[in-house]
């Protein structure tokens, strides 16, 4: 058999664009070397937000994904925990406060059902909260997912309309015809003829790349989680600091008031609970090539931010911790693209903190470019061949 497309990896974005094609009629192949959700997409958190995107483009695609997230959690009979909890952002000083109100006015000036709440609706909102907080954005259309969950749904949806699987398959190599399309995917379980590759390997995607000879640029960005015993209820939404937009985007220049240490590991307040009654609290972003041990001081940097913004946190058990990578573009978007060099070849990875949230509009996008349709939003800015530097190496 030839299929039309091979997927390769199945984290949150290759399930969903296997998926995304298996609902278009394409016969797929899912390849992955370890097991569905093996990297990232069940390293991270779990949310899917509006409240942390950039305006324009970004947040288009993040809002398409969130309503694309509520019609699936209808139809599949996979449960992958959608949660409608909402995001409150939380400001510490005045300065915060205008960078926010700023933001949330361009946000809603675009359509976006985002405003800015008072101190005391914070209160009202999540009585733990720190009690010297000025306000903050609450946009209530943000959800939260499982997101190893939301693989497996799209893996377990995608098989009965013929999906096949490839767990634990080694690629060898992608061969090429005479003509460089597209021909095979060599691996330690066979030969797969296939007329399309679709790179989806996350932070592995430029190993998957240089399989043809691309450079692709993306980096692994690590980041890191404390989860608590499980306990009381004492956080009710999705709840971060707006600080957290300075960590993510560094092009935001604004100094926050914290801790040497803090500040070393990048460290933005961000918590929520889960099912299990446990509480996920993080985050931090660093560059530490593929090390995702945890680090005790980034732990400790974690958690004093945490017990800042809730400080009844510092009665409640810390029993693990993990870190994860963010496959990192620098233009903090990600690549959905053909290659216009390789016939057949394309590219679905590089959605650093957000693949969770842009992992249904990313498959719908992708299905959609290779169908040959006009997709749902202009995404010349996500092409590949935006990166001068890329380059042919073979
Ligand atoms: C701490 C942390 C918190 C985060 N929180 C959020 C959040 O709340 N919301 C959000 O939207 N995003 C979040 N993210 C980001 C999110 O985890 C990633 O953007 C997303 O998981 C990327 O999905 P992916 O499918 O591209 O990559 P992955 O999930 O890494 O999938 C890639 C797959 O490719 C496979 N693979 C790699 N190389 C090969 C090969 N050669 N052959 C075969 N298979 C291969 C891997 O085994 C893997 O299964 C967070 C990330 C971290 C680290």
């Amino acid at each position: 058999m030839i299929y039309d497309v091979t997927v390769i990896g199945a984290g949150a974005i290759g399930t969903s664009v296997a998926y995304h094609l298996c609902q278009k009629g394409f016969s797929v192949a899912l390849i992955d070397h370890g097991d569905i959700a093996n990297g990232s997409s069940s390293h991270c958190d779990a949310v899917a937000l509006i409240s942390d995107k950039a305006p324009g483009l970004d947040t288009q695609m993040g809002y398409a994904s969130i309503q694309h997230y509520g019609e699936l959690a209808k139809t599949f009979s996979y449960d992958f925990e959608y949660d409608r909890k909402g995001c409150l952002y939380v400001c510490e000083t005045e300065e915060e406060y205008a960078a926010a109100s700023a933001y949330a006015k361009r946000q809603a000036s675009d359509g976006y059902d985002m405003h800015m709440v008072d101190a005391q609706t914070l209160q009202e909102m999540e009585p733990f909260l720190a009690k010297d907080l000025l306000g903050g954005i609450w946009t209530p259309g943000d959800i939260a997912v499982c997101p190893y969950k939301v693989c497996f749904a799209f893996v377990e949806e995608g098989k009965k309309q013929g999906l096949q699987v490839y767990p634990y398959t080694h690629i060898s190599r992608i061969r090429l015809s005479a003509d460089h399309a597209v021909e095979a995917v060599e691996t330690d379980r066979g030969d797969i003829l296939t007329k399309r590759v679709i790179n989806c390997a996350g932070v592995w995607a430029p190993d998957v790349g240089r399989l043809v000879g691309l450079e692709i640029p993306i980096q692994p960005r690590k980041g890191m989680n404390l989860i608590s015993e499980p306990t009381e209820r004492i956080v009710w939404h999705k709840v971060m600091e707006f600080g957290y937009m300075m960590s993510k985007f560094e092009s935001i220049n604004f100094r926050r008031n914290v801790s040497p240490l803090v500040e070393e590991y990048n460290v933005a307040f961000n918590i929520e609970y889960t099912k299990a009654d446990n509480i996920l609290l993080g985050g931090y972003r660093g560059f530490r090539g593929f090390d995702v041990r945890s680090e005790l001081e980034a732990m400790q940097a974690i958690a004093e931010r945490g017990i800042r913004f809730y400080p009844c946190l510092k009665e409640i058990n810390c029993i693990r911790s993990y870190a994860g990578v963010r496959p990192y573009v620098k233009d903090h978007l990600p690549i959905v693209s053909a290659v216009d060099t390789i016939p057949g070849f394309y590219i679905a990875a590089g959605h650093e903190g957000d693949g969770i949230c842009l992992s249904p509009i990313t498959g719908k996008l992708m299905a959609q470019l290779v169908a040959g349709e006009p997709t749902d939003f202009d995404i010349q800015k996500l092409s590949f061949s935006r990166f001068a530097n890329a380059q042919q190496t073979a």
